[in-house]
């Protein structure tokens, strides 16, 4: 049966191992198509080298190692080998040429995996974002996208260490609040498990090498404990005659961290490290084990848990119970078919690999129903921030189980409420809901219903709709999406009013007066950044919601400064120049090519360093002011005819440690914490760092804390940012700006 593989020439020696592990599988799989859709690639990444010194192409094939691991088939995997063909050699080949060569199905799985980097945003953030969405929108499509897309970051994950130090805590925190989250809603445990702990590596790596040499240690002390658990589990079992599987494991890194983080508790108080699996054959079979283990072991009441009367929204099964021994030492059982357990490891995967046909195609999409739910979004919101919360609430979270009168399990994420109960029935449900009960009794509609209640929604026909202020009450994006869609649908005309008379108290805010024309060239322009192309269209989706004003506004101020003054451009209003620190200073270590004798001042909007690279720009009355040269405010008025001739050159002197320090902002994205800002100024203070100024938004879980602070130059600034770093609870330290 093997005949056709074991003719491989040194052409094919990067893949003699995939190809000979899917032979021993004794599965079905188009060898050739697979050989030819390594040599397509091989060939595209000739040259290309990986930051770990070796040749790019050894990536695709571990990518596609790992998707044959998961047991997905041909097309996949010649997708995994093809991923980055269109993303790293777009000049050479397009999704067209793989569609000729490999097929309709290779083709739009390597189109989903390609990210989209054409749309024009003004932040790496905004572009980021929109790429996940991409993402979700392809994988509600075809799964096997998002499979090969944990593949593909699983590999990067193993092989991080060969990157730079700030890429890598970037890309581990990505992959703990959204990868690994992924892996989880889709049950792949293994996935799920290796992820967290390559990124915790990386997110706290002393924290990590402290847990796992306390395992070590444990499990040496514990080795008897457990030797003796196991004996008498599997004396019990083989006496009744069962068969079964024992496996013993001890939890892993990042489960012990998070249990220790959250629980605030040491290692020695963690004492469920341990966990026993019995695996046996038939559903039946769980319950007389979970019987027996009752039996020999004391349970700990409150413990239990039938995932397999109830399963996991994400199709996990199992018992689980938590017993002690004479030992006094608390361990976990789990208690599972032979099936469940594919399931466990593999999710959605094993059930994907598992079946095929129509039949369960159709019981895919409704797994994975909440993926789609999430994407509703795609034509309504063009809000790349509410997408990500959406994301968030939606896969991080952890589900409550409520039912319907009738009975039914409606599965929500941790504090929705019941609006959100109400959308997850049915839009109509929600659209005419005028109250609520929960377990019989009147209910405010913001409650959050709890695990195992009965929620009982009452409507009208008479009612008029959803209100607006539901927007803010609901957590989770399907019910947002649903709300929206009826407003959209039911109310553009009134959506029209209510959003021009948004922007009309936008406008009166700003005080300077406008013509209809620039008016109109504002809103146009705002517009088009958001994909939209009538001001009408602008006006209603900001009366649906679709984008909030309070996001649109700095933007209207952006785009009036341009429009309306563009004579003088932002940078140099006196307002701007008056709080200048530095504007006393004339030269301030700044060397302006072919000017003389004005005065320079550092402009607030991009606060340069010394070490930035910057630009002058001759202010009518105000001398030169200075920007990075990448300043969106240069950027954007650089090429305008009218300004021409009014930028110079700019560099730094090279005077070493005048002394002179700089105003620099710095943005901090961290977990809502009271020791939060002390810890902040605390860690200034070590460093000797002047504080200007602060503030803080809380948003959701987290704080976003901005500062101004007096630094040196650039080295400086940057040591100050990978100090922050490490103050606890903070996830992202970058240099911020005015706007
Ligand atoms: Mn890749």
């Amino acid at each position: 049966m093997a005949l056709q593989t074991i003719d491989l020439t040194a052409e094919y020696a990067g893949i003699e191992k995939l190809v000979t592990a899917l032979v021993s599988t004794g599965k079905k799989y188009n060898i050739d198509k697979i050989k030819s859709a390594y040599l397509f690639a091989k060939k595209l990444h000739e040259g290309q080298y990986r930051a770990s010194g070796e040749e790019y192409i050894t990536h695709p094939v571990a990518v596609a190692e790992i998707v044959a691991g998961l047991e997905l088939d041909t097309d996949s995997i010649c997708a995994a080998l093809l991923h980055d063909t269109i993303e790293d050699c777009g000049d050479k080949v397009s999704t067209d040429i793989i569609r000729r060569e490999f097929g309709d199905d290779v083709a739009r799985l390597v189109d989903g995996l390609t990210k989209m980097v054409q749309i024009p945003f003004e932040d790496k953030e905004e572009e980021h974002i929109e790429n996940l969405r991409k993402m979700f929108l392809a994988m509600s499509k075809d799964v096997r996208v998002i499979f090969i897309k944990l593949c593909d970051r699983l590999h990067n994950m193993r092989t991080l260490r060969a990157k730079k130090d700030d890429k890598r805590r970037v890309i581990a925190l990505e992959t703990m609040q959204v990868f690994a989250p992924l892996a989880h809603r889709l049950g792949m445990q293994k996935m799920k498990q290796e992820l967290e702990n390559l990124s915790l590596e990386y997110l706290d790596p002393i924290g990590y090498e402290e847990i796992s040499s306390n395992i070590e240690k444990r499990y040496g002390e514990s080795r008897d404990f457990i030797e003796n658990l196991r004996k008498t589990v599997s004396d019990k079992l083989t006496s009744s005659g069962l068969k079964f599987t024992l496996e013993g494991r001890v939890k892993s890194v990042y489960s012990i961290y998070r249990k220790m983080y959250l629980q605030n508790k040491s290692f020695d108080e963690i004492f469920d490290f341990y966990a026993l699996r019995v695996i046996v054959d038939t559903e039946e079979e769980c319950y007389i084990v979970l019987g027996m283990i009752h039996e020999l072991f004391s349970m700990v009441p409150g413990r239990f848990k039938d995932y397999i009367s109830i399963p996991k929204p994400n199709m996990y099964r199992s018992l689980h119970t938590t017993v002690i021994g004479k030992s006094a030492i608390p361990f976990e059982v789990q208690i599972r078919t032979k099936e469940m357990h594919r399931i466990a490891e593999y999710g959605v995967a094993a059930h994907w690999k598992y079946k095929s046909g129509e039949e369960s195609k159709e019981d895919i999409d409704r797994k994975l129903g909440w993926i789609a739910k999430l994407i509703e979004t795609e034509d309504d919101t063009r809000d790349p921030e509410e997408f990500l919360k959406a994301l968030k609430i939606d896969i991080m979270h952890d589900e409550v189980f409520v039912f319907t009168p009738k009975g039914d399990i409606i599965t929500l994420p941790q504090g929705a409420t019941v609006i959100d109960f109400a959308y997850a029935i049915h839009s109509e449900v929600g659209n005419k809901m005028i109250g609520a009960k929960i377990n019989g009794m009147i209910v405010p509609i913001d409650r959050t219903p709890q695990n195992g209640e009965i929620v009982e929604i009452i409507t009208s026909s008479a009612s008029r709709g959803p209100s607006r202020d539901w927007m803010k009450i609901v957590t989770t994006g399907e019910a947002r999406n649903k709300i929206r869609q009826w407003f959209k649908r039911e109310m553009r005309t009134e959506n029209i009013q209510v959003g021009k008379s948004e922007i009309d108290r936008e406008f009166k805010r700003i005080g300077t007066p406008c013509t209809d024309d620039q008016r109109n060239e504002i809103l146009l322009n705002i517009g088009r950044r958001i994909g939209i192309q009538d001001i009408d269209d602008l006006y209603n989706t900001i009366g649906y919601g679709g984008i909030l004003i309070s996001k649109l506004s700095a933007r209207i101020r952006d785009e009036f400064d341009r429009v309306v003054k563009v004579e003088e451009p932002r940078v140099q209003t006196a307002e701007d120049v008056s709080t200048v620190k530095n504007a006393k200073k004339t030269s301030g270590g700044v060397e302006i090519d072919g000017v003389n004798g004005l005065t320079v001042k550092f402009a607030k909007c991009c606060n340069p360093l010394p070490g930035d690279k910057i630009v002058g720009f001759i202010t009518k009355g105000y001398g030169i002011s200075v920007h990075k040269s990448d300043c969106r405010n240069i950027s954007e008025n650089r090429g305008k005819p009218e300004l021409a001739g009014r930028f110079v050159d700019a560099r730094w002197e090279k005077t070493e440690n005048s002394g002179e320090r700089f105003e620099a902002q710095i943005r901090i994205i961290a977990v809502n914490d009271i020791r939060l800002i002390a810890d902040i100024t605390m860690a200034l203070a070590d460093m000797r760092v002047s504080l200007l100024g602060i503030t803080s938004n809380s948003k959701g879980d987290y704080t976003v804390v901005e500062l101004l602070v007096a630094c040196k130059n650039l080295d400086h600034f940057n040591s100050i940012v990978s100090r922050l770093r490490s103050v606890p609870n903070v996830e992202q330290v970058s240099r911020g700006s005015a706007q």
